[in-house]
């Protein structure tokens, strides 16, 4: 390897870093979402990973913000909470003034468990806030990042309120 090339390299891993706000893959510190005062505020959209963030963002219909947990809850596998960016989003959710958060996790077992687990922790602590969890038509099994972006959009416009 030639050394401008794994100089680059280098460059590359040294400036990808995680948004201390939202946790997304960024290059600059927050990201360009969470810095942009046009989008809509009080609403976060909480999502398993980086790839799900950019499928939602391509569907083109939401304004909020986003929450990126870095995985889903999986107790067979030995991740519980403590290992997704749970806590941070409490932080966020007192700090931000936030009155919806839309559970946006993947139609997979452990996405399924993560939504109820952070639905019963967020309806218990915030009496106000509306959660929301997005559509079915999203398939149960499914990927978010691997959706079709009509599937999505769908999903997104018809999210259900999971209060009781
Ligand atoms: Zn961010």
């Amino acid at each position: 390897m030639s050394e401008n090339l794994a100089k680059s390299l280098l460059d590359i891993k040294t400036k990808v870093s995680l948004c201390s706000i939202c946790f997304n893959l960024t290059d600059k510190d927050p990201c360009l979402i969470c810095s942009d005062q046009n989008r809509k505020v009080g609403s976060i959209c909480v999502v398993e990973g980086p790839g799900d963030q950019l499928a939602l963002e391509e569907s083109g219909n939401y304004r909020g913000r986003y929450h990126i947990l870095h995985g889903a809850l999986s107790p067979l596998d030995g991740v519980g909470p403590e290992r997704l960016k749970i806590k941070e989003l409490l932080k966020r959710i007192d700090k931000e003034d936030i009155s919806e958060v839309i559970l946006a996790t993947n139609p997979t077992t452990e996405g399924e468990t993560t939504a109820s687990f952070l639905y019963d922790l967020l309806s218990k602590q915030y009496e106000h806030l509306l959660i929301t969890r997005i559509a079915r038509g999203v398939p149960m099994g499914g990927d978010l990042k691997y959706m079709d972006r009509m599937t999505l959009e769908h999903a997104l416009k018809n999210r259900v309120s999971i209060n009781p």
